[in-house]
């Protein structure tokens, strides 16, 4: 007999794709095949997840309901028989292609007014009290009943497992872009939300510049999708002359999931709070990630191999895109320094 089918309606942004892997684990345990529907954005995080059958990549653009890209994948869906569908998206439009595709059991947050079309509606979190986002998606698998303090378990943390293939391709990157070092970390400037969310980049230029001086036989490679590439090229502009044949900008340059392959090679990941964060957190890369605006108890990476740079300002976590001060001193008081310093500290005790 067939194993039951289950289709996860894939959050929008890479952070909360990996943030939805335990769920994912969780909902596995029952013996059913998962598949997953995802923009081609998010797409290469659950191709890298054990617990996923089938990715259907369509290019859904947000804020756009795109009603005949909707009826046109949920007519393929609905010849394949799911039996449930969980809709992480809080939007109402989320919610279009399992009802088209006549999916009986609809698991979601109620999000935008949507309980009477849900089969299991869970209340919204109340935003006073923020669950960690993997708490948050794991309760839908427990319907509400899941003790948010069980997430600190291992058991819990998100786990991506790359390819064959995606490595060998990536062997080949590194070649190309960095042929004379024998090891080489990751710097991941970018933070779609914004500003309040992105360390300096004077202050990433100056880290660089003592990263290259301390690690001799290292290289470095600037991570980030398009819209990073400016800054990562204002890094490149504060970096000393003699190291800049070892640090290279790769920002829009490579597919995310080859970005994915190349953060699995490396010796270790400094990152704003991001997608690309999240990412090593699950490769289980020994990282530092600087927190600005956001609340780390809410989206901390997930892994014994990272530390946190989080200042816990009287005005922090505002959660807002731009400093509504003005001074960004939650991430401007956090020293390229105390970063190096605590890197150090993950390459030696956690590496
Ligand atoms: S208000 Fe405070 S926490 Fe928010 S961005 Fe400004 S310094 Fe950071």
């Amino acid at each position: 007999m067939s194993k039951p089918r289950v289709l996860i309606i894939a959050p929008n942004w890479i952070g909360d794709a990996v943030m939805s892997l335990p769920l994912l684990k969780q909902i596995k345990t029952s013996d059913c095949q998962i598949d997953v529907l995802a923009t081609p954005w998010v797409a290469p995080i659950y191709e890298a997840c054990d617990e996923v059958q089938k990715v259907i990549s369509a290019n859904f653009i947000h804020g756009q309901l795109q009603l005949p890209l909707r009826w046109q994948v949920s007519r393929g869906l609905r010849k394949t028989g799911y039996k449930a569908c969980y809709i992480l998206p809080n939007s109402w439009k989320s919610l279009i292609i399992p009802l088209l595709a006549g999916i009986p059991q609809k698991i979601a947050y109620i999000g935008e007014s949507r309980s009477f079309f849900l089969t299991h509606a869970l209340p919204n979190p109340n935003k006073s009290e923020r669950p960690s986002m993997v708490g948050h998606y794991l309760s839908l698998a427990f319907n509400n009943s899941f003790e948010i303090s069980r997430f600190n378990s291992e058991d819990f943390y998100p786990r991506l497992t790359m390819k064959s293939e995606v490595i060998q391709a990536c062997s080949s990157v590194l070649n190309n872009y960095l042929p004379n070092s024998k090891n080489f970390f990751i710097i991941a400037p970018g933070a779609e939300f914004g500003p309040a969310k992105q360390w300096p980049t004077n202050h990433f230029s100056h880290l660089a510049n003592l990263l290259l001086h301390q690690y001799k036989e290292f290289g470095i490679l600037i991570l980030g999708s398009k819209k990073d590439t400016s800054v990562a090229d204002q890094i490149l502009y504060g970096v000393e002359p003699q190291y800049l044949a070892r640090i290279q900008n790769l920002c829009g340059k490579i597919p995310l999931i080859e970005a994915m392959g190349v953060l699995s090679m490396s010796k270790g990941l400094i990152s704003n709070d991001s997608g690309m964060m999240h990412i090593g957190a699950a490769l289980k890369i020994p990282q530092v990630a600087v927190f600005g605006s956001s609340d780390p108890s809410h989206t901390p990476p997930l892994s014994k191999k990272a530390s946190i740079m989080y200042l816990g300002l009287d005005c922090s976590p505002c959660h807002q895109r731009k400093c509504p001060l003005g001074h960004s001193n939650c991430l401007v008081n956090i020293s390229p320094e105390s970063v190096f310093n605590e890197f150090n500290l993950a390459l030696t005790t956690k590496g």
